[in-house]
């Protein structure tokens, strides 16, 4: 490699590891900037992280890929296959969702065996079911194909998208566009609860994320064998062959600036990184309101900050059983008998109900690896208020966790109690003080259509030059494939390293 680790390339600091921060220190790599990657935690992978206990091996957070290609992409990038690290398996069918009545709704990508589950619940909305498919792929090719990848930091991108996102409903919820399809309401929640998966609520997200249906079925939906944190562990060892370099156990404190133009990192503890450019992967409002508190803004001040709609939190509960529940499918729905109620009591009321909606992750279904011989690891998530409800989870948590376990008993787990051999809670407060997410929000700010887009805080900030964000606060927004998607838009907008290298001289 030519010059692959010299010292005078232009220097590129990430913060945070998360899969935007690791996605964007690749680009940046093959762009030819000489990069550091600067994370708080001691492992990489940010909501992806690995917990390993009692021989059982937990993927903190996301379970389900999709869009693999924009993963593949980065290998293609360091001039490597994805295959050559990571393992990844097509899982379908994708889900089962279980109704409050026992009702069981499986998603696959098979347009036959959709339509004969449609059929099953309610013969009268196979027609609408047939529209909404094709209508979520017209969707798909604006808003997914098209837009995703802009970056939205000219006015002149809105106004040109526009028409196209009036025309597609983007003005609409997901569950409004949603019900013009189904009558059925069992039909209307397996075909809107998306947004739920990347913090919006269906009833108030923008009808653009009807894609997700569409992106599953079109690029499948996956596993990584192992579990996620193979991923993880592969784009890191992508970095270090680079040349870059990541950082565990370092807490930025504050990023520098000098004559308006972003200089560096201070890092907790005081110790100074200088940069010519700096990328935060960072919770967005974290970094503006903390990370650059020294620095007067004018667009995302603390006031506008503090009244932006944070995504809900979670509760995730990571369990291990000494035996193994062979019914239980790997990506289980076990739905309580609220819907729209639900959502508003936990993204507009914020309060903490009896009830609850779960997503239950069974990965040694399909990789025994992750436990020991015989045995299950399993997480379930139950989505909650963010923090601005109040709760006290030091003492909230553990009775929570009881329900959950009692549902799950009730539902699909009859014995659960009597098996459990290891277990690790994770709540609202480890999202805040783990993360830094502002309000322990699990997926930042609320895919809203007044919070997306041009309205979502810029991948160019908006504040200080040479200053770019990634990740889930900023466009086109939350899970793997939007953060990812995030840091592919940096190859648009940040700076030429020979440039740099040229005004240097
Ligand atoms: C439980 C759960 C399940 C999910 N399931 C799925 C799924 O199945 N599929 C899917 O596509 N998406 C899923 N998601 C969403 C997806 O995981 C996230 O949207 C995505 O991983 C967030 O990536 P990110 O780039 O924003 O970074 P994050 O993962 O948020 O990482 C940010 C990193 O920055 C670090 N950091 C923050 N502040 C500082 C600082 N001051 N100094 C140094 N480091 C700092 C943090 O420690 C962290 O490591 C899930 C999320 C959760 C929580």
């Amino acid at each position: 490699m030519p010059d692959a680790f010299s010292e005078s390339r232009p220097h590129a600091v990430v913060i945070g590891s998360g899969f935007g921060g690791l996605a964007a220190a690749i680009r940046l790599g093959a762009r030819g900037y000489r990069v550091t990657v600067v994370e708080k935690l001691d492992a990489p992978g940010g909501r992806a992280y690995v917990y390993r206990q009692d021989g059982f091996t937990f993927d903190a957070g996301p379970t389900i890929i999709t869009a693999p290609y924009l993963l593949e992409e980065l290998w293609t990038l360091c001039g490597r296959r994805m295959a050559d690290d990571v393992e990844l398996r097509r899982i379908d069918p994708f889900y089962d969702i279980r109704f409050d009545d026992g009702t069981v709704f499986r998603a696959t990508a098979d347009y036959d065996a959709m339509r004969a589950e449609v059929a099953r619940i309610e013969p009268d909305d196979v027609p609408g079911f047939e529209r909404f498919i094709r209508e979520s792929e017209r969707i798909y090719e604006v808003a997914f194909h098209q837009l995703a990848d802009q970056p939205f930091h000219r006015v002149a991108t809105l106004l040109r998208s526009a028409p196209d996102m009036l025309r597609l409903g983007g003005h609409r919820t997901v569950y409004t566009k949603v019900s013009r399809y189904f009558r059925n309401e069992k039909l209307r929640i397996a075909f809107s609860f998306h947004p739920l998966l990347i913090g919006g609520n269906p009833f108030t997200t923008t009808a653009y994320y009807c894609l997700v249906g569409h992106l599953e079925r079109l690029h499948g939906v996956h596993y990584a064998m192992g579990g996620t944190g193979a991923i993880v562990a592969g784009l890191v060892r992508l970095i270090e062959d680079q040349g870059g370099t990541l950082r565990l156990n370092a807490e930025v404190e504050q990023i520098t600036v000098e004559n308006g133009r972003a200089s560096g990192l201070r890092l907790v503890g005081g110790e100074r990184i200088a940069a010519d450019i700096v990328v935060s992967n960072a919770d967005v409002g974290w970094t503006y309101t903390k990370l650059l508190s020294e620095h007067k803004r004018r667009r995302w001040t603390d006031r506008k900050l503090k009244r932006a709609r944070y995504s809900m939190s979670l509760v995730v509960w990571y369990f291990g059983t000494n035996k193994r529940f062979e019914d239980v499918y790997q990506h289980t729905m076990v739905l309580g008998p609220r819907y729209e109620g639900l959502l508003r009591d936990i993204f507009k009321r914020k309060v903490l109900t009896p009830d609850f909606s779960l997503y239950l992750h069974r990965p040694t279904a399909n990789d025994p690896s992750l436990a020991p011989p015989g045995c299950d690891a399993f997480y379930v998530l139950a989505p909650v208020p963010n923090l601005a409800s109040g709760t006290d989870w030091s003492t909230e948590a553990e009775p929570y966790r009881q329900r959950i376990q009692q549902r799950l008993e009730e539902t699909v787990m009859p014995g659960l109690g009597g098996c459990i051999v290891t277990s690790r809670l994770l709540t609202p407060q480890d999202f805040r003080d783990r993360l830094l997410s502002v309000n322990g929000a699990a997926f930042s700010l609320e895919p809203q259509l007044f919070q997306s887009a041009w309205f979502r805080p810029h991948n160019v900030s908006e504040e200080v030059e040479g200053l770019f964000l990634v990740g889930a606060g900023t466009h086109p927004g939350a899970g793997v494939p939007g953060v990812v998607s995030s840091a592919r838009i940096l190859d648009q907008v940040v700076p030429d390293p020979a440039m740099l290298r040229a005004t240097a001289r």
